[in-house]
């Protein structure tokens, strides 16, 4: 059983810095919450989690959105990878006709597609432009390079997998 935790101002400061890049989300409640343990899903460690607030789960617990960062991975991130993750965390939280949403990767592909066909559809193109014009950064302290992922869905709903 994983065990929460409130997060350190180290989280909220650069929550705060990161927020700049998403006037969209001024007005939202967004709470962030440490896991002990990251957990695994098809062999990647998920390194943190979107989540949505029911509408009918907000009368108690007053948020439009719940970030969950797990904290086994985030006490050996660089600087750079903890702003990462949670700017990344931030760009699934989004303002729709409809209220507050979660918002979905840019992308969703498989390497062996690109190395074998190439950039063959627009998104995969728009995304390659920005890599190429993006520095390599160390994720992980120790230089480690893992397989990592997060997740997005409704709280309470679909818990996290
Ligand atoms: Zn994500």
């Amino acid at each position: 059983m994983a065990e929460f935790y409130k997060v350190d101002d180290e989280v909220l400061e650069i929550a705060k810095d990161v927020m700049r890049y998403h006037p969209d989300l001024n007005g939202s409640r967004i709470v962030f919450v440490f896991r002990d343990k990251a957990q695994k899903l098809h062999g990647s460690i998920v390194l943190g989690a979107a989540q949505k607030v029911s509408e009918k789960y907000k009368v108690h617990f007053p948020y439009d959105f719940l970030i969950t960062l797990a904290l086994d991975q985030w006490q050996n991130m660089s600087d750079v990878g903890k702003k990462a993750v949670v700017d990344h965390e931030l760009c699934h939280c989004t303002l729709t006709e409809r209220g507050w949403g979660i918002r979905d990767h840019d992308i969703e592909e498989f390497r062996e597609v690109v190395e074998r066909h190439g950039l063959y559809k627009s998104d995969l193109m728009a995304f390659a432009m920005a890599v190429k014009e993006a520095p390599i950064r160390d994720m992980f302290r120790d230089g480690s390079i893992k397989v990592v992922i997060d997740t997005v869905d409704e709280f309470p709903e679909k818990a996290v997998a």
